[in-house]
Parts: C-alpha cells; structure tokens; sequence
C-alpha cells in the first residue's frame, strides 16, 4: 500500500515541521526494526483524540507503523539539546527517542508522535538506544495518571514490546513506549541554540518554538521577554500541582522542563505515600537535590537557565537583556505563594483563601510532616470527613476542629464540591506499580496492571475496589528506590 493511503486509512496526518528549523537541531533518522513486535497497552481515548482510526491502528499495518518498522512519507528526526544535569551543563539529545512525525489533530493542533527505545541516534553517547518494557509499562501508567488528575503532562499512546531482549543488570524484555507531546522542546533545547547556533538561526529557532506554542505572543512588544514570563508562569503551576499531589519528578535536569510546560521523562519519579518532605526515591540523587521539598526551589533555578539562553534574543545589549530577565525572574517566589495557596485552598474547601488562611493551611501540611502521615490519604479523610481517619492522630484532629471554624464561613456543598475536585483517592503507589510490572514482566500477566490502570484513571470517584490500592505495607517507603534511563 502506498504511504498516502496507508496513512489515510491509520487516520495519521503527519507532518515534520520541526525541519523548519536549523539543522543542527535535529539528526534525520529512522527507527531500528523491531523484529517482533506486539502491543501490550494501546490507549483508545488518546488515538480517538488524536484523530487515528484505532480499528486499524491496532492491526498489523498500525503496529508496523508505531513500532517503526514502517517508514511512512513524514520524515522521522531526533532532537538536539543540551541539559544541566544535577547542576552541570552536557551537551545531550534524543540518545533513543525518535519522532516519526506531529499529528494534525481534528482540532487542527499540533502533537509529536515519538517512540521512545527505537534504537540509536547520533546522540546516544555509548547507549543503545533501547528501553525496557518495565520501564515504559511504569511510564504509561504514572502519565495517564497524571493527565487523570488535571495535571499538564506527556501522554503515552501505547507500549509495544519490541520482541528482543535488552541488556541492563540483567536481561530484559525490550519496549518502545509512544509518547505524545504538545512538542518536546525542552529548556535544553535553547540553552543547546544559544552555545550551538549562531544568532540568526537560533532567532529562527525561537520564532518556530514560539509560532507552534504559543502564537498569541508574535506581536508582542519583546516576544522573548514575554515567552520567559509565560513559560515561568506555566512552570510555576505545573511544580504547585506536582506539590499538591505529593509528586517527586526525580531528575528535574534543564533537559527534563519542556517548554509546552507538560510534565515529561517518567524516569526515577514517584508519589509519596507518607509524607516526607526531604524524600528522593531516584538512585543516583545522593544529595537529595531533586528531593519533593527542593522541587520549587529547582524549577526557579531551572527558569534562571532558561532566560540565560534567552538573552541574546531579547537584546543586543546582554545588560539590558539580563535586566529584563531577572525583572520578570523576581516575581517566581510570589507568583509561587500566589498559586500554591490558592490551590491548596481549595483542596480544603476554601474558594479564594485569604492571609488569614496562611497560617492554616501551613499548619496541616507541617503536622502532617510531623506524624509522617500519608500525603493523599489525609487529603482524601478531609474531603469526606472520615472521623475515624482524623482521630487517629491528635494533631491532625485539633487541626480539623480548627478546619470547621474557617469553613463554616463558606457554602457547605462549595466545600464538600471543591474537596473532591481536588483530593484524589487514588494514585498510582510504588508498591502497586511495581507487583504490576512484576506480575506482567515475570508472567505476562497484565491482570492486575490493568485493574490498576482503569482506577487511576478515575481518581476522583471513589469506590469501594479502590481500598486495597490506597494502602501500602508499613515501612515500604523508606526502601524504595528508582531508577533512570531503563
Ligand atoms: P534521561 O535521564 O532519561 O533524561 O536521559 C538523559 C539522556 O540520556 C538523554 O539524552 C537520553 O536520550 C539519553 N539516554 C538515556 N537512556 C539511553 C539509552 N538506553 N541509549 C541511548 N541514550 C540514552
Ligand atoms: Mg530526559
């Protein structure tokens, strides 16, 4: 079948806009051939979204496609970038992703299609270019539970297993994970432009980044001033969310901060179960930089990045521009405050908290430290005020009883609504995940990955086959480790 119509028929539209660009910010290469390849999770909501005819996406000519055996006419690249890596500056790239094309959406939007672990690029620096299927089934489940919970996030379309094994401290089975993105330019993709790319084509660089995402600030008075401010803003958000729901992205790198502003590379993140404040999961972050509480502290540290590659295009004169820079970087702490108090709020009810309300809101989050309590479970015991859960610890219940005073102020069913819009029940908890990947990885057996799978995706409505997933084993936590680029 002719590429056309067979992309016609898969629903896929694809184009390779990113070619605009210079080009040395990308490498043009095709997929390796997977020799066997079979579908373990293909995700019906997001192909439908995307516009892919999934009757025929989930038959062989689709499996060819998106497991990249199938060379269709849109031109397949990997990216160029470069990253601070725990606070060092590496020159990096797509060292085993590869975009096979950006979807054109019903809604006319833009979305790269990339499979992650199709092989080597000229940027695999010695790796192989491959990923285990533990490590891409993980992925999948922790982004959909992500996007289940309102949070900006990469999606995966699907994980398919390669058919060959791959060599990590032991034999794995091999996966392509396809991951879908407003666009994977990250902030290491201009830190890459400034140091790489002559003036001009990085402007051009710019111009296309900001084109394709955020094209309501072309006319802006200086667009670069104006993409750091909203990149920042965006930024800012995404991390209070990630606090909110107790999440550790484990490897916050400049090359791991997107500049569509999505959570993206699920590699060594976890949620909390008890919350410890200083908790890192990842085993390469012995100092803990990455750790929950440092995650707003990084991501000022990572805007700084950010703008240093933005000066030269917003202006000649480096002085003028870094004035310009750090004018819109000294309002990260309050616009923070702003968000993060206004969010946490509402997870307590409270529509447009106040001051007043600072205190309060600190109060639980310092007492729940305290008693090392669990972070979605007490979120979760307020929402519906589960008496037996807030007695269980004195301070958690003189908090509550404070709790009643402030929000007998408000509307009872505003608090109850905005409680469980904003407390989820269920999230994916290490423990769970990893007796899911081993039932699947040891006895391909996807029973219980499933299960998990179809109830993070409805974090918010409760029911009752959600209890034996809301509990983990006392002390799992303290052990528990994760790990990168598997
Ligand atoms: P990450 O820690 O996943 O953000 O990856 C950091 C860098 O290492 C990126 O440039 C990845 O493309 C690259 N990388 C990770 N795993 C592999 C692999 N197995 N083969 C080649 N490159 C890899
Ligand atoms: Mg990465």
């Amino acid at each position: 079948m002719k590429d056309n119509s067979l992309a016609r028929k898969l629903g896929l539209k694809l184009k390779s806009s990113y070619l605009e660009t210079d080009s040395r910010f990308y490498s043009e290469v095709y997929p390796a051939k997977a020799p066997n390849p079979e579908y373990i999770c293909l995700n019906k909501e997001l192909v439908k979204f995307l516009g892919i005819n999934y009757e025929e996406i989930r038959l062989e000519d689709g499996l060819k496609v998106l497991s990249g055996s199938n060379k269709l006419r849109a031109k397949a690249y990997a990216q160029a970038y470069a990253g601070h890596q725990f606070g060092y500056l590496t020159m990096l790239g797509d060292g085993r992703a590869i975009i096979i094309g950006e979807q054109v959406t019903p809604e006319e939007d833009l979305y790269d299609i990339q499979l992650k672990g199709a092989g080597k690029t000229i940027y695999s620096r010695g790796g192989d270019g491959k990923a285990d299927l533990s490590a891409m089934l993980r992925e999948y489940m922790i982004s959909e539970a992500m996007h289940s919970l309102g949070i900006p996030t990469t999606r995966s379309l699907a994980v398919i297993k390669t058919g060959e094994q791959v060599l990590r401290e032991d034999l794995r089975e091999g996966a392509i994970l396809v991951r879908v993105a407003k666009s994977h330019v990250r902030f290491g993709t201009f830190q890459f432009g400034r140091s790489a790319v002559e003036i001009a084509k990085y402007r051009e660089f710019a111009d296309y980044v900001i084109k394709r995402l955020y094209p309501n600030l072309i006319n802006e008075e200086n667009k670069y001033v104006s993409l750091l401010e909203t990149v920042m803003k965006r930024q800012i958000k995404l991390v209070v969310s990630w606090q909110l729901v107790g999440f550790v992205h484990g490897v916050m790198n400049t090359d791991n901060m997107s500049i569509a502003c999505e959570t993206i590379d699920y590699g060594p993140c976890a949620f909390l179960d008890e919350y410890e404040p200083s908790k890192t999961f990842s085993s390469i972050d012995r100092h803990g930089r990455y750790s929950y509480e440092n995650q707003p502290k990084i991501i000022k540290w990572n805007l700084a990045r950010f703008a240093e590659s933005l000066l030269p295009l917003i202006n000649e004169n480096l002085n003028v521009a870094a004035q310009q820079a750090s004018d819109v970087l000294s309002r990260c702490e309050s616009i923070y405050e702003l968000y993060y108090y206004r969010s946490l709020g509402k997870k307590l009810g409270i529509a447009s908290s106040n001051k007043d309300d600072k205190n309060l809101l600190d109060d639980l989050i310092n007492l729940m430290a305290g008693d090392k309590l669990d972070f979605t479970n007490t979120f979760y015991a307020l929402s519906i005020e589960d008496k037996e859960y807030i007695n269980k610890s004195e301070k958690l219940l003189s908090w509550y009883e404070r709790w009643l005073l402030r929000v007998a102020t408000e509307r009872a069913e505003e608090v109850k609504g905005l409680m469980i819009e904003h407390n989820p029940a269920i999230i994916p908890r290490n423990f769970w995940i990893e007796k899911a990947l081993q039932k699947a990885t040891s006895n391909n057996d996807m029973s219980l990955y499933n299960d998990l799978l179809s109830k993070i995706k409805n974090p918010f409505s409760y029911d009752k086959s959600y209890d034996k997933y809301m509990k983990v084993p006392k002390g799992f936590q303290d052990s528990y480790i994760t790990y990168c680029g598997n």
